[in-house]
Order: structure tokens, then sequence, then C-alpha cells
């Protein structure tokens, strides 16, 4: 019997779902290994229990604590995809800032008294519920999910590159953009999307997070071989949370 595996959403702009609901001709080989019972974005079915339960976006309310305590107790394995899930993504920022209150104020203005707003911090899933696989990225890269979920269900360890992006970067050959005069987090940014950012002349600001073990001394001689401070890049590249990694 083939593992029933369901996907549910948090607090996110469901980018991730979509990278899933849009596989096209892969879809094919992820179905031969697994029955979706449960995805608001493509089904209307239901299951009492799971599998693999896919999570996706961040936690920011008591009551998706509760949910997604729920969810794993129903769940055999649970996978947090996309850095929503993985670490609270670009929602975090507001952890930042001096008052959450003052952050549901500027985005929802007069409306910022709604009873389901509140102002709570930001939290990846694995902060409330044990995960047992992460896959990083915003969004996450469709094949690598592909890979990861058929390594999960045969039952292998999903493995994620342990190497920068830089790696990937100059196996396509590109110019490095610190030579454009762009700040790029490459160096320290973990691989595995193919470097698509800086293929495209984006600079790289770690969507997947950092390797493990970041080089952070190769990052301060790339900053300081093209005159830039450590200030400057933490200023630039908190987008993701990785600006404590490159800090001094
Ligand atoms: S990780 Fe990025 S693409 Fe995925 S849900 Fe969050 S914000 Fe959207
Ligand atoms: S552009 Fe970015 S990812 Fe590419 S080599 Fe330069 S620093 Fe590394
Ligand atoms: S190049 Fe960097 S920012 Fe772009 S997808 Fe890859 S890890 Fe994310």
């Amino acid at each position: 019997m083939k593992p029933q595996v369901a996907f549910f959403d948090f607090a996110c702009c469901e980018g991730c779902q979509l990278q899933i609901a849009n596989l096209e001709e892969d879809i094919l080989g992820l179905l031969a290994l697994v029955d979706v019972v449960e995805f608001r974005e493509v089904l209307t079915g239901k299951a009492p229990e799971y599998d693999i339960a896919f999570i996706e976006g961040s936690i920011t309310r008591k009551s998706d604590e509760a949910r997604l305590i729920d969810i794993r107790n129903r769940s055999k394995l649970l996978v947090a995809y996309g850095q929503c899930a993985v670490t609270g993504g670009i929602n975090r920022l507001k952890n930042n800032a001096a008052s959450l209150d003052q952050v549901k104020r500027t985005v929802y203005g007069d409306a910022a008294g709604m009873p389901h707003l509140e102002t709570a911090k930001t939290k990846g899933v694995g902060e409330i519920v044990k995960v047992d696989l992460e896959i990083p990225g915003c969004p996450v890269d469709r094949g690598e999910v592909v890979r990861l979920v058929k390594e999960l269900c045969l039952g292998k360890v999903p493995r994620i590159p342990d190497y920068p992006v830089c790696v990937e970067c100059k196996l396509k050959e590109n110019v490095c953009l610190f030579d454009e005069g762009t700040i790029c987090l490459g160096p320290i940014a973990r691989a595995g999307c193919g470097a698509v950012c800086p293929s495209n002349g984006v600079p790289c600001d770690a969507c997947r997070g950092t390797v493990p073990n970041p080089n952070k001394k190769a990052m301060h001689e790339v900053l300081k071989k093209y005159n830039y401070t450590v200030k400057e890049i933490i200023q630039e590249m908190n987008l993701f949370g990785v600006a404590p990694e490159v800090s001094e």
C-alpha cells in the first residue's frame, strides 16, 4: 500500500504549495509512490491519519500551535517544507521589531483590532513539534522536493546539499556578482537551487539558509576584497535571518 500523504498550510504566501501543484510531468512519478489524501489547493477530501504530513508556512498564533500539534499526533512523519515552515522565513522579520503591536498596526491599519490577529512572535514548525525532514527554500525547488519525497518513501535518508551556492554558480560559469558591484551571500548560502538567482543576475540572499558551519572567515575576506563592511552586508541581507551568520 502506498504511503498516504497530506499537505497543510499555515502563515505563508502558498508559493511552496504552488510549486507542488505545478509539478507537471513530475507529479506522475510522485503519484506512483504516494497517495495524496489531503491538499487544500487541489483536493476536497480529508483523512484521519497520514503517513507523511507536509507543513507549509510559519506558526504565528496559539490556534496554529494547537492545529499543528493535532496534525503531528495524526502523522507518522512530518516534513516542514519551504523556509516559512523551516525557520519562520520572511514572516520572522517581524520578530526583530521593537513592538509587535506596532507591526500589526503598520500592516493592517484600522483593521488591526480584528480578533484573529494576534501579536505573537513567528516560529518555525520545529519550534513547536518534532520535524522529521526540513526542505529549505523560498520557494522550495520542485525537483528537490520530488527527490526528497522519493528518498523518504524508499526508506533512504534524504540528503540536502551542505555546500555553498557559489559551487553551483561556478559550475554554471557565471561572472561573480561581486565583480559587478553587488553583495551576494553565495559563499555561505546552502546550495541545491542550482544558483538560480545569480544565474539570472540577482544576488543570493540565502533563502535556503546557510551551510552547516559557514566559512565566515572566507566571507569576510570576500567582503574586504570588494570594499564592503560586515555592517553593510547585515543591513542588506537580513531577509531570511542570515545576517547573524556573517557577523564578527
Ligand atoms: S517559503 Fe517563500 S514561497 Fe514558500 S510559502 Fe513561504 S514565502 Fe511563500
Ligand atoms: S555571484 Fe554569488 S554565488 Fe556566484 S560566485 Fe559570486 S558570490 Fe558566489
Ligand atoms: S540563489 Fe540563494 S536566494 Fe536564490 S534560490 Fe538559491 S539559495 Fe535562494
